[in-house]
């Protein structure tokens, strides 16, 4: 076994190796970058390293720096954790060469499976059920959409060097493919190099379910399926194992192609391979077809350890040090049921927008496995994934398992930065998710009803303005009250209200037409009434309530910049970032809602749009411009010029 290694990684990722490391007797090397000289992941290390600025190509991408820091330190093997380099052959070529361990497959593994293209192909050779559709070389636009008609629509634009949901369109017409597929091609130009496509068809009621496997370079076990159908955005929210509705039939036949699928390829550590299952009647052993695989641990492998009793990170570091499989097949079996829920700094009403902050207040249940790489007053930077944490639960059966997710995310509480969580409760309060029905249309269809399930309630609030007006103690030893008799009106950013106290813990708050009766009784809030679990904190960055809903209420500052100033005139960079494109020159018409400019942020693409009809001004930033939130980058001429 390694007595040290190095995490190529960061965030949550790089302290999850770490703690297996530990526990194994295994020194470890952090890397950090400029924004992460504070972070988690350094301080939980034994040594770390600085390899260089905020942006991941000039840090976390760094192979060459990586490495370097890997000998300097003298740890043996190197652990990508996912993303960065993870998945890039030639870095695992270059640590190779430096005489390093790579913990995870060989660059020949990852090659192969590289370009969903190659892969879907390399895959119908190995017997494996691949999705219909055309993975061939020609890229001419009629030929793809000749390859389209003959697929039969709807059919899915995919890009071959994809992933995180990028460079992918759902064409539901012929008269629609042309744009999208120049579109797509676009968007796998600048996101991966690579403007080749594959075309496949879209299944309806589309479930992801996919199978862990687990190689030591000649033969393979699976650890069973994980469901991932809860997407947005082709992106995973909350994954599940085992799958809802799962048969001994179709998950030993699942099984069974995934690990032909690994040892086809000579498969040495952990690897998923997802597959895309037809989920309109039942799940059947023949409707089920690979997507592709991805040659590294998954961010949602919790799960799949919580159902099996394994340590999977414990099985790449035992695998990569020389040892063979830690088990075999019929050693490994199924106990209970597990879901992990992503949370993500991210604006759901804005469509998922990414967001930033200070986490001013952070705290996590101690019911519930939680994989964090922040810590309180650690800030969301714009520059890596807006990932929080995972909430994992675990139990006995899907519905326990389901129920202990809710009341750890309702016992979450995070504040300083808007965050997923409400919308993540109120799916696990879905009826159709507790029945099991789930597929990648589930968030879509209710998404209304999801973020409307999410909204804050007005009694939540009300209490929160008592926090803000420094009146949360509503007693001192004794049951003395602090509070005065008093009337006063108190705003906050998008509010106000007033508050009127009458004496021992009893107080009003009104909120608009609402009138709300705020009392402390027996060392619980009642409001309107009813007593209410909730917890008043405040801290730098406001006051929050916590307990099942969560609402936060920022002072008035007077120097904070309304993004809608200037009567929409102006369009502010939302959120730091990188302008990959503008559309408008100076003197251009233009009308509501056209696009005027592309910012890059958090490995998302984002388009501004107009606020209004009018004519362009000024352009205040070009494409390469990096920008900082609420950067002025495009202004409208006045309405009245
Ligand atoms: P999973 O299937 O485990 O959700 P994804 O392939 O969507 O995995 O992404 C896993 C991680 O890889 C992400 O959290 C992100 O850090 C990284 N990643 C995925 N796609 C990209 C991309 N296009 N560019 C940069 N990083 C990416
Ligand atoms: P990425 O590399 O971005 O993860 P995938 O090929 O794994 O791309 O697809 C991502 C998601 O898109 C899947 O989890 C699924 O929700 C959806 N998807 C992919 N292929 C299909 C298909 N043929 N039909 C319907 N949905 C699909
Ligand atoms: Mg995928």
């Amino acid at each position: 076994m390694f007595h040290k290694i190095l995490i190529a990684n960061r965030g949550e990722i790089a302290c999850r190796v770490i703690d297996t490391a530990r526990r194994l007797g295994i020194r470890t090397v952090a890397v950090w970058s400029d924004a992460d000289r504070a972070a988690r992941h350094v301080a939980m290390a034994d040594e770390a390293v600085h390899i260089g600025g905020p942006a991941p190509r000039d840090s976390y991408l760094r192979g060459d720096a990586i490495i370097r820091a890997a000998r300097e330190t003298g740890a043996q093997a190197i652990h990508p954790g996912y993303g960065f380099l993870s998945e890039n052959p030639d870095f695992v070529d270059a640590v190779t060469e430096a005489g390093l361990t790579f913990i995870g497959p060989s660059a020949m593994a990852i090659r192969r499976m590289g370009l969903k293209d190659a892969a879907k192909a390399l895959m119908e050779k190995a017997g494996v059920p691949v999705v219909p559709g055309y993975h061939g070389e020609n890229q001419d636009p009629a030929h793809l959409a000749a390859q389209a008609d003959t697929i039969g629509y709807p059919v899915l634009i995919k890009a071959v060097a994809g992933g995180g949901g990028k460079g992918m369109r759902l064409v539901e017409r012929p008269a629609d493919f042309a744009p999208a597929l120049d579109s797509a091609q676009g968007e796998a130009a600048t996101a991966f190099g690579n403007p080749a496509v594959l075309i496949e068809k879209y299944i309806q009621q589309p479930r992801h379910i996919e199978v862990q496997v687990f190689g030591d370079g000649t033969r393979a076990v699976h650890l069973f399926e994980r469901d991932c159908s809860l997407q947005r955005r082709h992106q995973k929210v909350i994954e599940e194992a085992p799958a809802p509705g799962m048969t001994d039939e179709m998950r030993a036949a699942m099984g069974a192609a995934a690990t032909r699928a690994a040892e086809a390829i000579g498969y040495a550590g952990a690897g998923t391979v997802e597959f895309i299952v037809d989920g309109a009647d039942g799940l059947r052993p023949d409707g089920f077809w690979f997507m592709e695989m991805n040659t590294r641990l998954q961010v949602e492998h919790p799960v799949t350890e919580l159902i099996t009793g394994i340590d999977l990170v414990e099985w790449q570091l035992r695998v990569a040090s020389g040892e063979g499989l830690p088990a075999t097949q019929d050693q490994l079996s199924i106990s209970g049921h597990a879901f992990e829920a992503r949370l993500y700094a991210e604006d759901v009403a804005a469509g998922f927008l990414p967001a930033t902050g200070t986490l001013a207040h952070l705290r996590f249940p101690d019911h519930a496995r939680i994989e964090t790489g922040v810590r309180p007053g650690d800030t969301i930077s714009p520059w890596y994934d807006p990932m929080i944490a995972k909430v994992v639960t675990h139990g006995a059966t899907r519905a326990i398992a389901l129920r202990a997710l809710e009341t750890a995310l309702a016992d979450t509480e995070v504040a300083g930065a808007v965050t997923n969580l409400d919308f993540l409760i109120a799916l696990t309060r879905h009826a159709g998710f507790a029945r099991g029905e789930v597929d990648t249309g589930l968030i879509g269809r209710d998404l209304d009803a999801l973020s409307l399930a999410a909204e804050p309630d007005p009694a939540c609030r009300a209490l929160a303005v008592l926090g803000l007006a420094g009146l949360q103690d509503p007693t001192v030893r004794g049951g003395i009250t602090l509070w005065q008799p008093l009337r006063r009106t108190i705003a906050w950013q998008g509010g106000e209200a007033v508050i009127e106290v009458f004496g021992p813990g009893r107080a009003r708050v009104t909120l608009g037409d609402a009138t709300h009766e705020i009392a402390h009784e027996g060392g619980r809030w009642w409001v309107d009434d009813r007593p209410r679990n909730w917890r008043i904190v405040n801290h730098a960055a406001g006051t929050s309530v916590f307990g099942g809903r969560s609402l936060t209420l920022t002072p008035l500052d007077p120097l904070a910049r309304g993004g809608a100033e200037a009567g929409g005139g102006l369009t502010l960079s939302p959120m730091p970032g990188l302008v990959k494109a503008v559309f408008v020159v100076p003197g251009q018409e233009v009308t509501a809602g056209d696009r005027l400019a592309v910012l890059e942020a958090m490995k998302m693409e984002h388009t501004l749009t107009a606020a209004r009809d009018g004519r362009v001004a000024e352009v205040l930033a070009g494409p390469g411009d990096q920008v900082e939130a609420g950067a002025p980058l495009i202004r409208l001429e006045e309405e009245d010029d």
